[in-house]
C-alpha cells in the first residue's frame, strides 16, 4: 500500500516536474521538454567543444577554413537579425559563436548549443560550394537556435537517469552523461547508437534553415539540389549525417514547398 502510494506520488511529482519544465520553441511556438537550463547546457557545450577540438585535427586548408567561417558568420548575422525582428533577442543570450573545419573523411557537421559549429572536411565534396555549405550550416544552426539539443538531452536524462538535472547527472554519473552528450552529436559513435533528431525537429530545422540561409544571401533553391545529392550518396554504408538526416522524397518535397516563403527573405 505504502509502495503504491509512493509510486503514485512519484508519478504526480514527475508529471508536475514535466509540466513545469516545458518551454516553447522560440521560433515555432511548439512546446518542448526542457529539464536543462541554457546555462547548464552552454557551459557543458563549451567544455565539450574545446575538448573535441583538442582531440581532432583542425584543417590546414585555409581557403576551405575561411569559407566555413565566412558562411557561418553570414548565417550568424541572419539569425541575430531574425531574432531581433521577432523580439526574441534574449533567446541568443550566452551564445558564443564559433566555426571550425576539421580534417576528417566523415560526411558530417553539427552545432552544439550556444553556436559551436564543426564542419568535417568529408562533407565539402557533397556540399560542393558555398551555397551547399550554407544549406547544411543553416540547418545545423537552426537546431541550436530552436534548442533541440536541450530537448533531446532532457528526454535522454529522463529515460536513462530518471530525470536528473544535467548538473546532478554530471556529478552522479559523469560517464553516462558524457556518453549521452556525445551520442547527440555523433561525436563518439563508438559509445553506442546515435540519438537522431526527431522528424519534427528535422522539419523545424529544414524550415528555419531555409529562412536563415536566404537572409544570409544564399539562394534557398540550393537546398533541394543538396538533399538530392545526399540521397544519391546513400551507398551500402551511408554517412553518419545521412543516417540521422534521412533524405527521402517526402523531405525533399516539403523543402520544395517551403522555398517560396524562404525566397521572400532572399536578398542577393
Ligand atoms: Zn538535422
Amino acid at each position: 500500500m505504502i509502495r503504491k502510494l509512493q509510486s503514485g506520488f512519484f508519478t504526480i511529482l514527475l508529471a508536475a516536474m514535466l509540466l513545469h519544465s516545458c518551454s516553447l520553441v522560440p521560433l515555432t511556438g511548439r512546446r518542448q521538454l526542457s529539464l536543462v537550463s541554457d546555462n547548464e547546457m552552454f557551459s557543458t557545450s563549451f567544455v565539450q567543444y574545446d575538448q573535441f577540438l583538442n582531440e581532432n585535427k583542425l584543417s590546414t586548408n585555409t581557403v576551405q577554413t575561411n569559407m566555413v567561417r565566412a558562411v557561418g558568420k553570414h548565417i550568424q548575422n541572419a539569425v541575430t537579425t531574425y531574432f531581433a525582428q521577432n523580439n526574441m533577442s534574449q533567446g541568443l543570450n550566452g551564445f558564443a559563436w564559433e566555426f571550425n573545419l576539421i580534417e576528417s573523411k566523415e560526411v558530417n557537421a553539427w552545432c552544439m548549443p550556444g553556436g559551436k559549429v564543426v564542419v568535417y572536411s568529408g562533407l565539402l565534396p557533397v556540399t560542393q560550394n558555398e551555397n551547399g555549405l550554407a544549406v547544411v550550416m543553416g540547418h545545423e544552426i537552426a537546431h541550436a537556435a530552436a534548442r533541440h539539443s536541450n530537448e533531446r538531452m532532457s528526454q535522454a536524462l529522463l529515460a536513462q537517469l530518471g530525470g536528473q538535472t544535467l548538473a546532478a547527472a554530471l556529478q552522479n554519473e559523469p560517464q553516462t552523461t558524457q556518453d549521452i552528450w556525445m551520442s547527440l552529436f555523433g561525436v563518439g559513435v563508438q559509445v553506442g547508437a546515435m540519438l537522431p533528431y526527431s522528424r519534427l525537429q528535422e522539419s523545424e530545422a529544414d524550415h528555419l534553415g531555409l529562412i536563415f540561409m536566404a537572409m544570409a544571401g544564399y539562394d534557398p533553391n540550393g537546398a533541394v539540389a543538396f538533399w538530392q545529392r545526399m540521397s544519391q550518396n546513400a551507398g551500402a554504408k551511408p554517412p553518419e549525417f545521412l543516417s540521422t538526416h534521412p533524405s527521402d522524397e517526402n523531405r525533399i518535397q516539403k523543402i520544395k514547398s517551403e522555398i517560396p516563403e524562404a525566397m521572400k527573405y532572399y536578398k542577393k
